[in-house]
């Protein structure tokens, strides 16, 4: 999931900004430099100016110039003064996170573009900076005749998996509604009488105990006879202000083998942001820094399911790919490398395809082209998604178009934690014809923050690889205490069939599957009939009806539509109803500005005309 708080932390680092000469020699230089901060924090972020931005990253370069520890000693204690978090989470967040950044700015030319791509983004202060990525190299033209082969009428049930996130130090009983970034602990200042106690089976903000995940595998034999999993990435929980190489690997490999005894075949998983320690950093050949323990421990997890040479493969780049069957592929991208949370991606903004994904991929794709072999692809941070840098987003788009539909049959993701899907498209217009790909981003098991737990079995045939459904199972996690109280466990059931779902607002024929053209129909329904629309916004939420309201009239359902046909993330409109959320929420003195930032930039200045929109938003 996305998650705001480093981008806080990093905002208090670098809008220490104004460009600051040393202080003299007979000052106390961290009390200065500290006093000084506070001053620009608070204006910098007040003002939300991208020039103020850009200025603030020059400040922050310059004092870590003279002494990286000055700016992350005032950033940690400022984060505490102004009472962002409490002070465990402050100094968590920005010790692990703060070097990375600094070694950035270092390394960024923050005056010649580098500072306006930082400031839009990873704080969606500056206008977007446009795609400069140009164009990846093909080894051959797009055959004349691109087209899908034909379905078998066999179907398999694969199962997807995403976001695990369990939390190995779940305390039931414990508080459920603290003040840290994830509940459900026994913190040191945790008050004795919860005022939402923890039930045993979750809470809206934790992660998932282990139990829920048990248990979760333990009912999915009932409804699906699994061929397959597909898991998109993140295991660890949100402790983001604690993670770090330790905790993560013990608690992916305990997942893991949990995975292995409740379930009889084969998992393909995918390396998502959390599962790094500290979380989203994932070094480049660039940036210099290394993960190899993680993708080794990684190699180890997955080696259970892998063959050899994809084992290799993990550990080198956290990518592989596997063919499960004669005919089909599956390639398990890292996009880690586009993540926008990833800092180690601003000190070198012009190496567009960081280690060589892209091409990796393109070669991974001729091969399945020149073999006449279907391919899924599986990632955590989808490409469609605003955390996915443009730069590279806009390079992974014109590979789905190079090898779609005839190669390309499906794509997965996770991250977001909700249900929700993004529609790729061929040179041209956004419309029925045109729509090649569907990217399926899955509902996460973890029910953080204010959603259900769920899972999808999508139906899939054996020779196209398209989905001809997906069935989405959740629980409702509001009835825990119900559960509790019985002695009884998750009420597990269908949430909704997308094909009878949608196909009430779109007929669909029996032997055809839910392909791009379809859904893009069923957005041109949203776009005309509120009660359609209402149904996916509940669904996106995966009916906890937690999420805020997306009403009829307002910018919210027009915005979600464009997203939904945005497969690339410089066409998205930026929706951000969390930021609403907490707006409405917090009722906190506005004391820093930050509640003014977060309102501005669910502002950002996405480009709107590209959505196909019917309706102007
Ligand atoms: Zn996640
Ligand atoms: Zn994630």
């Amino acid at each position: 999931m996305r998650i705001r708080i480093p981008v806080v932390i990093l905002s208090l680092a670098v809008a220490s900004s104004v460009y600051a000469a040393p202080a003299p020699v007979h000052l106390d230089k961290r009390g200065w430099v500290t006093d000084k901060l506070r001053d620009l924090f608070s204006k910098a972020l007040k003002s939300l100016e991208c020039g103020a931005c850009v200025t603030a990253l020059v400040g922050a370069k310059d004092i870590a110039i003279l002494n990286k520890s000055w700016v992350l000693d005032a950033a940690s204690s400022l984060c505490t003064e102004f009472k962002l978090f409490p002070s465990d989470v402050c100094s968590g967040l920005v010790y692990s996170q703060g070097p990375v950044i600094l070694d950035s700015l270092l390394a960024a030319n923050l005056l010649s573009g580098d500072g306006k791509y930082f400031c839009f983004q990873a704080l969606g202060v500056c206008p977007a900076t446009g795609v400069t990525s140009g164009s990846p190299t093909f080894p051959k033209p797009k055959p004349a005749n691109a087209v899908a082969p034909a379905h078998s009428g066999n179907q398999i049930d694969v199962l997807h998996l995403s976001d695990w996130h369990v939390d190995d130090h779940y305390v039931v009983g414990s508080e459920g509604d603290c003040n840290r970034p994830m509940c459900c602990r026994n913190y040191a200042d945790s008050p004795l009488t919860p005022k939402r106690a923890a039930s045993t089976w979750g809470d809206y903000k934790c992660d998932s105990p282990i139990k829920l995940g048990q248990d979760l595998l333990k009912y999915v034999p009932n409804v699906a006879n699994v061929n397959f999993t597909i898991l998109t990435g993140d295991i660890p929980p949100h402790d983001i202000w604690l993670q770090n190489k330790d905790s993560v690997v013990i608690v992916e490999d305990v997942a893991y083998s949990t995975m292995k005894s409740g379930l009889s075949s084969k998992v393909y998983p995918t390396v998502g942001n959390h599962e790094a320690g500290p979380p989203d950093l994932f070094p480049t050949k660039a940036s210099g820094g290394d993960i190899s323990w993680l993708y080794s421990s990684l190699a180890d997890d997955w080696s259970r399911w892998l063959p050899a040479d994809a084992v290799n493969s993990v550990k080198n780049y956290g990518a592989y790919t596997v063919s499960p069957t004669p005919g089909f592929r599956i390639i398990s991208l890292n996009t880690n490398f586009c993540y926008t949370k990833n800092f180690y991606l601003y000190g070198h903004t012009k190496d567009y395809d960081p280690n060589g994904e892209i091409q990796w991929l393109i070669t991974q794709l001729q091969a399945a082209e020149d073999a006449g072999e279907r391919v899924w692809i599986i990632s955590h941070v989808g490409p469609s998604m605003t955390d996915c840098t443009q730069n590279w987003s806009a390079l992974y788009y014109q590979v789905i178009q190079r090898y779609s539909p005839h190669v390309v049959a499906e794509q997965f993701f996770g991250h977001t934690h909700r249900d929700e899907f993004a529609l790729y498209y061929g040179p041209g217009a956004k419309s029925t014809q045109n729509a090649i790909s569907t990217g399926w981003i899955g509902p996460s098991v973890t029910p953080f923050t204010d959603l259900n737990p769920g899972f999808r079995v999508y139906k899939v045939d054996t020779k196209s690889w398209n989905v001809f459904d997906a069935q989405t199972y959740v629980a409702d996690l509001d009835q825990a205490a119900t559960w509790d109280a019985a002695g009884g466990s998750p009420n597990w059931h269908l949430e909704y069939s997308a094909r009878q779902a949608y196909g009430a607002y779109v007929p669909i024929a029996e032997t055809a599957p839910l392909s791009a053209s379809w859904w893009h129909n069923v957005t041109t329904v949203f776009e005309k009939n509120d009660a359609a629309f209402q149904k996916y916004w509940t669904y996106r939420g995966k009916s906890a009806n937690r999420q805020p309201a997306c009403a009829a009239g307002s910018a919210c359902p027009a915005e979600t539509i464009c997203n939904l046909r945005a497969g690339k993330s410089s066409d998205a409109c930026g929706t951000t109803p969390f930021l609403s959320k907490r707006e409405a929420e917090d009722n906190e003195d506005d004391v820093t500005g930050l509640h003014s930032m977060y309102k501005r930039s669910e502002a950002r200045p996405w480009n709107k005309k590209l959505c196909g929109l019917s309706v102007e938003i």
